[in-house]
């Protein structure tokens, strides 16, 4: 028996609760891994609190991403005792996740955890952190390297933010911050920032072609605050866009693509070739300031784990949050 996050579905609504679960229970899979840090990610908000269909069938554990050890495998592609990492394939959705003692997986999920990183590391970047590297990787599939010039990330206090502002800053990118929090500026500036914009200045819609100003940009937020940076977008210039923490809709025009050539490359990490997951991660053991990482990183116990959903959505919760789970 193991505890586990379980959401649940019945006739009086959605239902969210820790409980102690049996291994028999897990569903089918050919590795098992016992479970050593998880971390709550927007998504594992969206499907904790329901505010979004993210969870496809019930019961299901949450928990898009955990770092463990293999306890058993019948893939020939790992062995008891292997460290691996798990980010998306639909694990916390429609398979059951890793808020939980331990996940039974198949084994081309599994990524191995490269040497230099720690289990307690690997979820300090989790998810949020490899889709910071895959859209820093998109930046430079266009062209956009550290002497292109300022590069911005939206949504910059937040998980995949802040590990994006401290990658490009350890890449040598000079990188300003947008925030709706300007009270964090000591802290993304610790990050590696050397501008911080107030997320207000990109808030209001504004002229199909602003000023050009960026030569990249990491965006998070999506809607207006996106809108506006394609329109301050320099010209050939490339926008990452991963996220949509402010909003599913985007207000734009097609003015920052003819008139300034701006690539709009989108980003997703959940259905992501191994290959280019294998990259992201070695890159990531190489490039990422594990101090700067430290200090974006807070633990949570997993009991702790359902109070604190809601104040994701809310944008309330700063940097990464782990969960040690054994
Ligand atoms: P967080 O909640 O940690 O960060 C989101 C940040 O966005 C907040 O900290 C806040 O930053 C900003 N923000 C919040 N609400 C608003 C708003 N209404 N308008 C503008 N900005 C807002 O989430 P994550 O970093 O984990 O994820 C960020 C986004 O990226 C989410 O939408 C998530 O679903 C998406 N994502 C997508 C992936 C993919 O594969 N495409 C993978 C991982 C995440 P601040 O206070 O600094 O302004």
């Amino acid at each position: 028996m193991f505890d586990a996050i379980v959401i649940d579905k019945t006739e009086a609504g959605q239902t969210v609760r820790l409980v102690p679960i049996a291994g028999d229970q897990l569903p089918e899979g050919d590795v098992l891994v016992d479970v050593a840090w998880s971390t709550l990610n927007y998504k594992d908000a969206l499907a904790m609190t329901g505010a979004s269909p993210v969870v496809r069938s019930f019961p299901m554990v949450p928990g898009v991403d955990f770092s463990g050890v293999v306890a058993e495998s019948s893939n020939p592609a790992f062995k008891p005792g292997d460290r691996v990492v798990l980010n998306g394939w639909g694990v916390g959705e429609k398979h059951w996740g890793g808020l939980a003692g331990k996940a039974r997986v198949r084994g081309e999920w599994l990524v191995p955890l490269p040497e230099g990183i720690s289990l307690r590391q690997a979820m300090a970047i989790g998810t949020a952190g490899y889709t910071a590297m895959l859209c820093v990787m998109a930046l430079e599939r266009h062209g956009v390297m550290p002497d292109s010039g300022e590069v911005v990330v939206t949504g910059a206090a937040g998980g995949v933010g802040s590990v994006a502002v401290a990658l490009l800053a350890a890449l040598g990118y000079n990188v300003s911050a947008v925030t709706g929090r300007v009270a964090e500026a000591d802290y993304l500036t610790g990050l590696g920032a050397r501008t911080i914009i107030d997320r207000a200045e990109l808030s209001q819609p504004g002229k199909p072609l602003a000023r050009e100003r960026f030569a990249g940009a990491i965006d998070v937020v999506g809607g207006v605050v996106l809108a506006n940076v394609l329109a301050a977008t320099r010209y050939r210039g490339t926008v990452a866009a991963c996220g949509l923490a402010g909003g599913m809709d985007l207000p734009t025009t097609v003015a920052p693509f003819i008139l300034r050539g701006v690539t709009l490359a989108g980003v997703d990490s959940v259905m992501c070739p191994t290959s280019e997951r294998i990259v992201a991660w070695q890159r990531l053991a190489r490039a990422l300031d594990f101090t700067r990482l430290e200090a974006m990183t807070a633990e949570l116990p997993l009991e702790e784990v359902i109070a604190i959903a809601p104040s994701f959505l809310e944008g309330k919760v700063r940097g990464r949050v782990i969960v040690p789970i054994n």
